[in-house]
């Protein structure tokens, strides 16, 4: 008999969260803390989705991604998970950049970067002022249509060389581009340049344990393998899920599925207004990574001035379209020290990330697939010999993960990384208007993407939950 992964679950609950994602779990946290009933289900055999990691027999335990997120993480874990969460968060001093245009090293924040603009890129004192206090002035309620290109050429005309240093790390971590709002980037860019980068010491696998425990602590009650295969509707108002083949009842749903899943697969477009499906077709999906995952052998290390995370391009100068082609310029090393795990067997390990276009990976065949995943590690190889000497001879692993590594694992639509674009927030926040009781919490629109973004948004959301539960 297969195993029920349902045995126990009582027929209703308060709040139904589809999808352990952190925004999805901060949501069941909060809840479960409010005295809420809450079921968390998860269609993977682990939780954390997009955070997440993975050990191979070696012994190497690697993290998909955990490499780098702002300071607020700290706060919002102390208030909304435990204080020995927020313990773990520490900085991420080498932050690196290694281009045709420049190479430097930085911690990245409002500091260094001031120095580093006016010394070393030339620009006046005031303008780079004026340029911190204008993004970080700028939230969520302001006039979306100024673009983060127009933003940049407001302050730097026609300065290639600083749009790449401000924009790369931040097309990195969110997937945004030039033409996206400018509110997206200055929001997301100001968190950072508060204190800098910071990384959770003990590794993924830790983080999500420490959270499992804490919804335990709550009365969470926490399901993997079950997946939701329909949200139930009566009149506008949310009544139960499909979860493997039982239905349970629920006064609340809270999706962290991907959006657009969520709404035409999960609910159905027939019971939403037609001027809300019409605006959530015309939401994109965010991009898609690629990642090479690769380990030095146990009696072998990383010299620590190779930095933390080390954003490299070959390309003359940065373009969006170039940090996604299947033709990779630009790579996003992350290195692990021993000091990220220091309670495991001391392990150096590195993971190369770049954005990638869902196309350019599903239509090839297993042969192609297979062929196209060895070349994404061999030219890795290649890129990292430059940072790490005789990498091809030293790395004795190495693994690569593709979008559709990440639709596989996450089922989010084209393996996206991050989400929906900046146009999916609006259509996030608007669920409950059309159904009462449905919300959606899970990486939208830029903001609301990343640890810090997903965590953030799960709160939100459950303010909403819990007043409408009231
Ligand atoms: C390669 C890569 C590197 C990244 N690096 C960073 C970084 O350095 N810093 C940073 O801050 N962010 C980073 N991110 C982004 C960050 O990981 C995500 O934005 C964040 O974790 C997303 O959280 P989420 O709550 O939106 O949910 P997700 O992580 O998207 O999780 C959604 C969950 O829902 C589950 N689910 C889906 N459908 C169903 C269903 N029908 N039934 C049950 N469960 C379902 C999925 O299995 C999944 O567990 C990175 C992302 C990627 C892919």
């Amino acid at each position: 008999m297969p195993k029920d992964f349902l045995a126990g679950a009582k027929d209703e609950y308060d709040v139904i969260v589809i999808g352990s994602g952190l925004a999805g779990l901060t949501s069941a946290n909060i809840l479960g803390a409010a005295g809420y009933q809450v079921l968390l289900i998860e269609q993977h055999y682990k939780l954390g989705g997009m955070a997440t990691w993975f050990k191979r027999p070696s012994g190497h335990v690697f993290d998909v991604s955990l490499h780098g997120f702002p300071y607020g993480m700290k706060k919002s874990c102390r208030r909304y998970w435990n204080q020995d969460i927020a313990d773990r968060i520490i900085p991420l001093l080498g932050i690196r950049f290694d281009n045709p245009q420049f190479s430097l090293t930085t911690p990245y924040d409002r500091e260094n970067f001031t120095k580093l603009l006016t010394s070393q890129f030339g620009v006046e004192h005031e303008t780079v002022t004026q340029f911190f206090d204008a993004a970080g002035n700028m939230n969520f309620y302001d006039e979306q249509q100024m673009t983060t290109g127009e933003l940049f050429e407001n302050f730097f005309p026609g300065r290639q060389d600083i749009i790449r240093l401000l924009m790369e790390p931040i097309t990195y971590a969110n997937g945004s581009t030039l033409e996206d709002p400018a509110i997206t980037y200055g929001i997301v860019f100001s968190n950072f340049m508060r204190k800098g980068v910071y990384t959770f010491q003990g590794g993924t696998d830790m983080l999500i344990n420490m959270m499992h425990d804490e919804l335990k602590r709550n009365n969470v009650d926490v399901r993997i393998k079950c997946s939701a295969n329909k949200i139930n509707t009566r009149r506008g108002v949310v009544e139960s899920v499909q979860v493997n083949d039982r239905t349970i009842r629920c006064r609340s749903v809270v999706s962290n599925a991907n959006l657009l899943t969520t709404i035409f697969k999960m609910v159905g477009e027939e019971v939403f207004d037609k001027d809300y499906i019409d605006d959530a077709r015309n939401v994109r999906l965010n991009n898609s990574s690629t990642q090479v995952y690769m380990a030095l052998a146990e009696n072998d290390s990383i010299d620590p001035i190779t930095g933390d995370l080390l954003f490299s391009s070959t390309a003359d100068r940065f373009e969006t379209d170039l940090l996604l082609s299947r033709d990779i310029t630009s790579r996003t090393f992350s290195f692990y020290y021993p000091s990220t795990r220091p309670h495991a067997n001391p392990r150096h390990l590195i993971v190369s990330s770049t954005n990638a276009n869902w196309d350019d990976w599903i239509h090839l065949d297993d042969e192609e697939y297979k062929a196209s995943k060895e070349e994404l590690i061999d030219t890795t190889l290649g890129a990292l010999e430059k940072y790490v000497p005789n990498a091809r001879e030293r790395i004795i692993f190495a693994e690569a993960s593709t979008p559709r590594t990440f639709a596989h694992y996450t089922q989010h639509q084209n393996g996206a990384s991050f989400g929906t674009k900046f146009e999916g927030l609006a259509v996030s926040r608007g669920l409950p208007e059309q159904i009462k009781g449905l919300y959606h919490a899970g990486s939208v629109g830029i903001i609301m993407s990343g640890w810090l973004g997903a965590i953030n948004y799960g709160v939100i959301v459950s303010n909403d939950v819990d007043a409408q539960l009231m």
